[in-house]
């Protein structure tokens, strides 16, 4: 416990960088406007959603009961041709209706306008719909729009179509719509199948999400309108698979709950749709399309006896919607698997998915956030544990590889949408961070041992083997430059006596003294050494001798002149003698050298202590 407060206490500065670096950094977050950063990051994991669409739709399969019948180009002239110009008389539709339900199939739904005050043909209009009031398994749609009541006034709609909900949730903002394009109101008269066709479009101009429900209020009365395949959906759930839904629920956590099925809604009461891949146009493996004149022409041929386009029961037991692809006509839409994606086909993935129960449910935040947690602590802890930088920075890029790979899985597999983007950002910065504090630990980890290896413990100098190594530098270095240095060498006197006299921690605390006094002496780049015991050395850079013992000379003055306070009432007096050396007038190796100043210091001694002795008095 103690070894790990001191490693906090030594690493004090690097934790306070760090934490002064993740403050700006939030600071930094803080500053750059938030609904730019929300809306980047936004679209970026929308795109990484689009990327595991495209990944999973690859081992999906459609429901082959649902076909899709088609105004295409080659419908478009066909049509042109035969009736001169667009809208065609509704009577063409119900032809269409009766041959369709003629092989008795499951649904027929027009993902179409039948627009009251557009090219109306009494006649024609008729036929359409008694169609609709004899097959209770066809249907249509209705648009709402934000259109001022100015331009056109909104309609009152017949209570004939619109759906009562039981909200339970705080949190939905069901979309709301001031105004509506009249359909024919017969119809909406003899048929309870019209349902809304309203989409969003998300700001990089992709559709991902269906509102099931929008609400059109009228006398500040809110009246919810269900899209036009969730009604056709609930009547299937019913019909096919004994769902018993008699009330259209929505719970306290945005469930729209349809009997024992619970379909996850967002917010605004949208659906996030699961695609199935490339539009069906395109490829064979999703939703079978037949082409309208192709119908229209079996029609034909039906009614003169003559071999038919499409089989005879072609249409038996499958869903059909009908609708148009064409760009002139603008139903075409971007999707995550597909840059051209027909409007009528986006009922049929919806459903399909509501079918097969797999709309996509976005994971709750808290579980985001502790993905996030776990993916920085593994990658921090990669970053610190790791001692290859190369096999870190491998085991990073696996670790990340492996949670793109997972959060596919779990969106194939479970249908959920887990963040991309911010655990990916996140695991980057505390990377590169956790990197950034192991090398500042490390760096101090170094100073801190070097500064073990090269000082001594009691005084704080150089210790003897750093001495040593100075003196072989010094000596290589002059040679090179053709300078000097000098060598001063001390021995505090009488020492023995002392330390017997007063003790040995009055002694330390004396060469404590003497040590601080040494370095108070002389200048920043002069190294000050323990020799060994009481002797202590000086190595003065580029100094001659002369200068060298003047130094020598101010130090011995200055220890003998003050009283060193032992305790608050005992000073004593300390005195030392010093010897010098001058590369390379007195030596011209470390060992010559102290054995030069050695040989002065003894002079000293011999003559009397408290001196800088000289190298000429005679030995006796
Ligand atoms: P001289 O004036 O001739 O130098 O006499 P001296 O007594 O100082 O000489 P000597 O070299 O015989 O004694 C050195 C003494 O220094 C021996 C030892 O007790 C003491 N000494 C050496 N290292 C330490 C230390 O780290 N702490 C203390 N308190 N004393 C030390
Ligand atoms: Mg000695
Ligand atoms: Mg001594």
């Amino acid at each position: 416990m103690n070894s790990f407060i001191n490693n906090i206490y030594r690493h004090r500065y690097d934790l306070f960088f760090s934490l002064l670096l993740v403050i700006l950094v939030g600071l930094f977050c803080f500053i750059i406007p938030k609904n730019e950063t929300v809306n980047v990051l936004r679209t970026m994991e929308n795109k990484t959603f689009d990327i595991r669409q495209n990944i999973i739709a690859k081992n999906k399969s459609v429901n082959k009961d649902i076909v899709i019948v088609t105004v295409d180009d080659p419908s478009y002239e066909y049509l042109l041709e035969t009736y001169g110009d667009w809208p065609i008389p509704r009577s063409v539709y119900a032809k269409m209706l009766d041959y369709i339900q003629a092989q008795k199939p499951k649904y027929v739904a027009f993902d179409l306008l039948f627009i009251k005050n557009l090219k109306r043909i009494p006649k024609s209009d008729d036929a359409l719909i008694e169609g609709f009031r004899k097959y209770k398994n066809t249907f249509t749609a209705i648009n709402f729009d934000d259109y001022s009541s100015e331009l056109r006034v909104p309609p009152i709609l017949s209570e004939n179509i619109k759906t009562n909900i039981n909200i339970n949730s705080d949190n939905i903002n069901i979309y709301k719509f001031p105004n509506c394009r009249t359909i024919l109101p017969e119809l909406i008269e003899v048929t309870q199948n019209i349902g809304h066709i309203n989409t969003p479009k998300e700001d990089d101009g992709f559709l991902r999400t269906i509102p099931l429900v929008v609400n059109y209020p009228q006398m500040n009365k809110d009246n919810y309108y269900l899209y036009m395949t969730l009604k056709l959906a609930i009547d299937y759930l019913n019909k096919y698979e004994n769902a018993n839904i008699k009330e259209i629920k929505i719970d306290k956590n945005n469930n729209l709950i349809l009997g024992k099925r619970q379909i996850p809604l967002t917010e605004n009461a949208e659906v996030i749709l699961n695609w199935y891949g490339p539009s069906g146009l395109e490829s064979d493996k999703t939703f079978k399309y037949v082409s309208f004149w192709e119908v229209l022409k079996s029609i034909e041929a039906k009614e003169n006896g003559k071999k038919q386009l499409i089989e005879n029961d072609f249409f038996k037991n499958k869903i059909v919607y009908i609708g148009t692809n064409i760009f002139s006509l603008s139903d075409i839409k971007t999707v995550p698997t597909s840059k051209y994606f027909p409007g009528v086909e986006i009922h049929a993935t919806l459903l399909n998915n509501i079918i097969d129960n797999n709309l996509i449910k976005k994971a709750n935040i808290k579980y985001n956030i502790l993905i996030c947690l776990i993916l920085m602590i593994l990658a921090s802890y990669t970053a610190f544990k790791i001692r290859s930088v190369y096999i870190s920075v491998i085991l990073f890029t696996i670790l990340n590889g492996a949670y793109l790979y997972y959060s596919t899985y779990i969106m194939d597999k479970y249908n959920i949408w887990v963040w991309n983007v911010i655990p990916l950002i996140l695991t980057v910065f505390i990377f590169v961070c956790s990197y950034i504090i192991k090398y500042l630990i490390k760096s101090r980890d170094f100073e801190y041992t070097y500064k073990l290896a090269t000082t001594d413990g009691l005084t704080e100098l150089y210790n003897h083997r750093y001495f040593q190594e100075k003196m072989s530098e010094k000596v290589k270095l002059s040679e090179k430059n053709n300078s000097q240095f000098s060598l001063i060498m001390i021995d505090i006197d009488y020492f023995k006596k002392f330390n017997d006299k007063y003790g040995h921690q009055a002694g330390d605390a004396v060469l404590k003294y003497v040590a601080s006094t040494l370095k108070s002496c002389v200048r920043n780049e002069d190294y000050v050494c323990r020799y060994g015991g009481e002797e202590m050395t000086i190595i003065l850079n580029n100094t001659n001798n002369e200068t060298a013992v003047n130094i020598a000379q101010k130090i011995c003055n200055t220890i003998s002149s003050k009283k060193y306070p032992l305790t608050p009432d005992l000073e004593v007096k300390i005195t030392i003698s010093l010897g010098c050396a001058t590369y390379p007038k007195d030596g011209k190796t470390p060992a010559e050298l102290i054995e030069y100043a050695d040989k002065c210091l003894y002079n000293a001694k011999e003559n009397g202590r408290n001196q800088v002795g000289s190298p000429n008095i005679k030995i006796s």
